[in-house]
């Protein structure tokens, strides 16, 4: 995958909150183009080997549960600098540290359900699109 590409996920609280339709909005209007899309729910499973990194936080039950208790929408997004300037969009992690007009300070709920994932390096940018798309699926 090129790098100027990012992997997304919007949460199971954005769905359930309805919120879909405008998150996908501010990003588009930030000059992202969608490369691959889906909705979807992730298994135990998928949930677990995706934040694997965290696995050893205490956190990490909870979010499983949380990421798992619902509808995602899973995407590849485009545009220069992708990475950086979709962590930029999206803002902190937690929604009360989110700059004004961010995703999450829009749309967050805490800094656990916080809306959207954004890939914080290239690398995993790469990984994780692939972790959730076939080539067959990116375009
Ligand atoms: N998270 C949480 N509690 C924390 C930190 C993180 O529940 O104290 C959750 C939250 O949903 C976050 C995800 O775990 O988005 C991954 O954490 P990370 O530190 O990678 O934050 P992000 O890269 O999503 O901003
Ligand atoms: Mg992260």
């Amino acid at each position: 995958m090129a790098t100027n590409r990012t992997f997304t996920m919007l949460k199971p609280d954005a769905i359930e909150n309805g919120h879909m339709g405008k998150i996908i909005d501010m990003i588009l209007a930030a000059g992202f183009s969608i490369k691959a899309m889906k909705y979807t729910r992730l298994s135990k499973a998928q949930a677990q080997e995706f934040y694997a990194v965290h696995s050893e936080r205490p956190f990490y039950g909870e979010l499983v549960e949380y990421m798992t208790s619902g509808p995602i929408v899973a995407a590849i997004l485009e545009k220069d600098n992708a990475v950086a300037d979709f962590r930029t969009l999206i803002g902190a992690t937690d929604p009360a540290e989110a700059a004004e007009g961010t995703i999450r300070k829009n749309y967050a709920e805490n800094k656990g359900r916080n809306a959207v994932h954004g890939s914080d390096s290239d690398e995993n940018a790469a990984i994780e699109g692939k972790f959730h798309f076939a080539d067959s699926e990116i375009f």
